[in-house]
């Protein structure tokens, strides 16, 4: 169905390149000039109806196929990626004064994050294109997800991590038989490595900006909440951003959505970040271009000192009107205790970020206790045990006796 592409935009020069050929980078800016694949949206208009969606029984996010430019020979054979629980709250909701909000749980993807919708992509990609390793770097759920469904597939992965990847990831990636390469330095350097690496054995490139149709799969995140919504999706999106894929899918999708006709206006979207690492933060509050900075927090999946989709992101929260915030690390892990005591719930650091924001938000007056909003939690909180054991007070060793079970269940409230 990759006949519904019509071709590539560049963010950077803005040129537009007519053809169905997969293309990664502008050839005139070069390794900054990130693509943006546009559809014949006219032509998609007649194919992607409500009824065509209420007929659809495929229950993943392959239930977008023509609008993701991919070919739909190998799906069948993949693991199921998408089509996650949007969860509506009325615990949480409720603490929050909120009168209404939604929590999409992309941690129940394969690999436990959204990672998993822009490997799905990537793999088959890879597939299509023949290519016989498939090679990424990242914080460490780009990669565990990459080695995942390459592993079903059958496609040798080469994966690049900082030291600092929690040992939930790096356990995944090793599992899944990948060839893991711990780099001794932070996101930046595997960054670095990878792309020397991919440049001189010719392998497909799953780096997250790099390929502009990772956000093809990110975006269906969007489709499936407004989908989840009966195509009325809530007035705000709260999401984190680390390189700024996954805000910018965010965008995309909802954005394609209002050009489809299906939705009547894009939500407007809240980029988090931790204080720890905020250049898009510091960026729009100073009104100054990006600026390197360092990965000094515990939100691993978004410490990302050099993002490598800066304009996707940037436009993502400017066009649909949204804004931008941070949160210390004590916020993310005050978030991460209430959405699990709330709604039962596990989020990692960087997925709960969302929350935090939200909480902010509200505080700030940015987001107004009656309007509609849902949170997209993008990573399982069993990758991360270690930083989760910060929002935990940890269990005293028991005697077996009732009586001292009576006393630690009276202090506890229980009884
Ligand atoms: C990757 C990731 C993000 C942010 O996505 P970017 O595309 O890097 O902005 C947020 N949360 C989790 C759990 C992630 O793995
Ligand atoms: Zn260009």
């Amino acid at each position: 169905m990759s006949n519904f592409i019509r071709g590539y935009r560049c963010t950077v020069c803005g040129q537009f390149f007519e053809t169905k050929e997969a293309m990664m980078t502008c050839p005139h800016c070069g390794e900054k000039g990130i693509l943006d694949v546009e559809f014949d949206y006219e032509a998609l208009k007649k194919v992607l109806t409500k009824e065509y969606f209420q007929n659809n029984r495929n229950y993943s996010m392959w239930r977008y196929a023509p609008l993701m430019g991919i070919e739909e020979n190998h799906i069948d054979e993949m693991l199921r990626i998408g089509w996650t629980p949007l969860v509506k709250s009325f615990n949480l909701s409720k603490e929050l004064g909120l009168k209404e909000l939604y929590i999409k749980d992309d941690g129940l993807n394969p690999s436990g994050s959204s990672k998993d919708r822009a490997s799905g992509v990537a793999v088959l990609k890879a597939i299509e294109s023949g290519a016989k390793v498939i090679a990424c770097s990242s914080t460490g759920n780009a990669a565990s997800s990459c080695a995942c469904h390459a592993a079903h597939m059958g496609l040798p992965a080469v994966i690049f991590v900082p030291k600092r990847a929690p040992i939930g990831k790096l356990t995944q990636i090793s599992l899944y038989g990948a060839t893991l390469v711990v780099v001794d330095g932070d996101y930046k350097a595997a960054f670095r490595l990878s792309k020397e690496a991919i440049n001189k054995y010719g392998w497909y490139n799953r780096n997250a900006a790099i390929n502009p149709f990772m956000v093809e799969g990110k975006k269906t995140v969007s489709l499936e909440i407004a989908e989840q919504l009966n195509f009325k999706p809530t007035d705000w999106v709260v999401v984190s951003v680390g390189d700024g894929c996954t805000v910018g899918g965010v965008y995309k999708g909802f954005y394609e959505l209002h050009k489809l006709g299906l939705i009547d206006k894009v939500p407007k979207i809240l980029g988090v970040q931790s204080e720890g690492c905020e250049p898009f933060v510091k960026a729009s509050r100073e009104n100054a271009p990006l600026e390197e900075c360092e990965e000094n927090t515990l939100a691993d999946s978004i410490a990302v000192g050099i993002p490598r989709n800066p304009l996707k992101a940037l436009r993502a929260v400017e066009n649909s009107k949204g804004s931008w915030i941070s949160v210390p690390d004590t916020e993310i892990i005050n978030a991460m205790a209430l959405l699990g005591k709330k709604e039962g719930i596990f989020g990692e650091p960087a997925a709960v970020t969302s929350l935090a924001g939200l909480i902010k938000a509200l505080n700030e007056g940015i987001i107004s206790k009656d309007e509609s909003v849902t949170i997209i939690i993008t990573g399982n909180g069993l990758k991360d045990p270690n930083n989760a054991q910060k929002a935990i007070s940890k269990p005293e060793l028991m005697e077996p006796n009732i009586n001292k079970l009576d006393i630690y269940l009276k202090e506890k409230g229980v009884i």
